[in-house]
């Protein structure tokens, strides 16, 4: 299995290191053969190749079986005709990873707001609100006038079918229900449209409960009975903002997982960003990154219909909770006092540890 690990900016690549201890272990342990390759993109790749992801990382990470792009400082970058591309968004739009899927959960020993909650927001990641990738040309954002500024949000029916086949697959694998998210009593139209193409996709999962709840309930509802939702489905900008939200209640950025789905391929990529803060420290919370690519591996295993790999992604997932349930595998943002490396060691340590083969 060959992996490109890109580290990114900021805490990447303290965190990438991470990654790269624990999929020694993991790879050793499981017999996944992992083939990890490291390339630069940001700022370390703007200084090397005048330009934050090269055409060449593109066409690696093509022939790859599955990237994990660290956290990126677009802030920091120059426009795009000066090298400053957002790698984020570029992988997004060339492998066309139209499903952000982003679980929070509540895990021993990890402090949340949330008393107990296991849920996942699937995002549609190609439209919406998002200026820079809603256009065939020129960008969704503009100013008419110095005192007048216009932004489109885009909703295709195609683009809200796949999503919703998405989101009621993976509600059909756990636990059956699927939340739409919208806010259909204001934008009727476009949000009418997201909710009715989710609804018939998701029609064709037996037995998957469908409700739709407006966005601003579900920010109430979140905080107040988490625990009531299994999968949420929503577009572009309202998935961002709850899923951050959905972070912090269950334990906060350090231990949010994500991915980046397509039909063919999938990036892993934590919910956080670069966390300028914390960079250089050696304290950020590898976590999010090791859950992020324990679901690539998920992923790529129920793709190719490998048992193996799958079994290893949940060994993977397990040996995180079993070192954060221990203080010596928490960081700082978990009120421990582990560094990074410390960290990412507790996990490979409980690899070692943990019998194999059990999906
Ligand atoms: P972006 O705009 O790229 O999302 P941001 O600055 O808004 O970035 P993050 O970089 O995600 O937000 O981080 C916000 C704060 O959360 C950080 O300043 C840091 O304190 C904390 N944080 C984020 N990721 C981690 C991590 N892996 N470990 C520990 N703390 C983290």
């Amino acid at each position: 299995m060959k992996l490109l690990l890109l580290p990114g900016d900021g805490i990447g690549p303290e965190i990438a290191a991470g990654v790269e201890r624990v999929l020694e272990a993991l790879s050793r342990r499981h017999q996944l053969d992992i083939d990890l390759v490291r390339r630069p993109v940001g700022l370390e790749a703007l200084a090397a190749d005048g330009v934050t992801v090269s055409e060449a990382t593109f066409a690696e990470a093509a022939g790859a079986d599955g990237v994990i792009l660290g956290p990126v400082s677009t802030a920091d970058y120059p426009p795009p005709a000066e090298g400053g591309l957002n790698p984020s968004a570029e992988f997004r739009r060339r492998f066309d990873l139209y499903a952000n899927i982003r679980p929070s959960r509540t895990r021993s020993g990890v402090p949340a707001l949330a008393s107990s909650m296991d849920l996942v927001i699937v995002r549609e990641n190609t439209e919406g609100f998002y200026a820079d990738r809603t256009m065939h040309q020129g960008s969704g954002e503009f100013m008419p006038t110095p005192d007048l500024a216009l932004a489109i949000r885009k909703i295709t029916r195609q683009g809200s079918e796949r999503i919703g086949r998405a989101a009621a697959g993976l509600a059909a694998g756990r636990r059956r229900k699927l939340t739409i998210v919208t806010k259909s009593n204001v934008l009727k139209m476009s949000d009418g449209l997201f909710r009715n193409a989710v609804q018939s996709a998701a029609r064709d999962e037996a037995d998957v409960e469908i409700e739709e709840v407006l966005v601003d309930a579900m920010a109430s509802l979140l905080v107040r009975e988490p625990e009531r939702f299994d999968v949420i489905v929503t577009s572009n900008m309202f998935g961002d903002i709850l899923s951050n939200e959905a972070a912090e209640l269950a334990g906060g950025l350090g231990v949010a997982g994500s991915l980046n789905a397509g039909d063919a391929c999938a990036i892993a990529q934590a919910a956080h960003g670069s966390a300028p803060d914390l960079a250089g420290r050696g304290q950020a919370n590898p976590s999010a990154l090791v859950l992020s690519t324990a679901m690539l591996i998920g992923w790529l295993a129920q793709r190719d219909g490998d048992e193996g790999a799958m079994a290893a992604a949940h060994a993977l997932e397990r040996a995180v909770d079993s070192a954060l349930g221990a203080p010596g595998g928490r960081t700082v943002d978990l009120g421990g006092s582990a560094s990074t490396a410390e960290a990412a060691e507790a996990i490979a340590r409980a690899l070692d540890a943990a019998p194999v083969g059990v999906a």
